[in-house]
């Protein structure tokens, strides 16, 4: 067997991550839609969208069928999963700047992954992880019982970080050398796509503990990397603040809650 040297598999690998999809015209000949009538030279029906080549109902229909079910037909949940922990910062950008083709829909993807992990672990039988006790004197404390709640729902603490990650990312990389002009809808999208990465390395979490959050942070330092452009330590301070902003805002929602509660009580 030859073995591919680790340069030429490491280059393949970079080549993928910018360009994973090849379109090619399949279609030979002229095509004549069966759907609407229209004569066209391509893949799929410019005016309707059907396929080309589709005529009457055949074994290929069912196979369709079934994938399209599951999601597994070209834009799939599974190939979008797979590239989001292999390419993320790629794919994000990718989705960011049109090209949506790429991508399974990213705020369907992150409830059928948020809903998908939960069945999974019910089904396996996995418990919450770092579940653990509360004193008696912090009951009384609501960011005593956040923080507990966060630990044991550490999957749906990210999403709530994400949603207050939106503004400093847009704080702090919206004149980025890569992406002009970062647009809060952008940073909308931007932590769909991370949170369900947040959640999916959360469940691999399961089988490595704690480092799990060394390699999220790996995660997002490469995705904003990527997306934004700056570099090393313009990416590591903006990030790191991010965080920070993130984390506080929760914070001071969380304590700000309790003071009025405490007031009128
Ligand atoms: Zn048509």
């Amino acid at each position: 067997m030859k073995l591919i040297h680790p340069k030429t598999l490491w280059r393949r690998f970079r080549a993928w991550q910018e360009r994973p999809f090849h379109y090619k015209n399949h279609s030979q000949g002229t095509q004549h839609c069966a759907n609407c009538g229209t004569t066209f030279n391509d893949n799929f029906c410019p005016r309707c969208g059907q396929a080309a080549g589709s005529g009457r109902v055949g074994w290929n229909t069912i196979r369709y069928g079934v994938m399209e079910m599951w999601n597994l037909e070209s834009r799939s949940l599974l190939t979008t999963l797979w590239q989001l922990l292999l390419r993320p910062g790629h794919l994000i950008d990718d989705y960011l700047s049109g090209k949506r083709q790429t991508s399974y829909p990213p705020v369907k993807m992150l409830l059928m992954v948020a809903v998908g992990i939960d069945i999974i672990r019910n089904l396996l039988g996995i418990p919450p992880n770092g579940a653990t006790s509360i004193s008696e004197a912090d009951v009384n404390s609501l960011l005593a019982l956040y923080n507990q709640w966060a630990e044991q729902n550490q999957g749906w603490s990210y999403l709530i970080q994400g949603v207050f990650l939106i503004f400093p990312t847009w704080l702090f990389f919206r004149n980025s050398p890569r992406h002009r002009h970062h647009t809060l809808p952008e940073g909308f999208f931007l932590q769909a796509f991370m949170s369900s990465l947040m959640l999916l390395l959360d469940a691999l979490g399961d089988f490595m503990d704690q480092w799990v959050g060394l390699l999220i942070l790996v995660y997002i330092y490469f995705i904003y990397h990527r997306i934004f452009g700056f570099r090393l330590w313009g990416t590591l301070w903006r990030t790191a603040l991010s965080l920070f902003f993130s984390i506080f805002t929760v914070f001071i929602i969380i304590v700000g809650i309790e003071v009025i509660y405490d007031c009128i009580r």
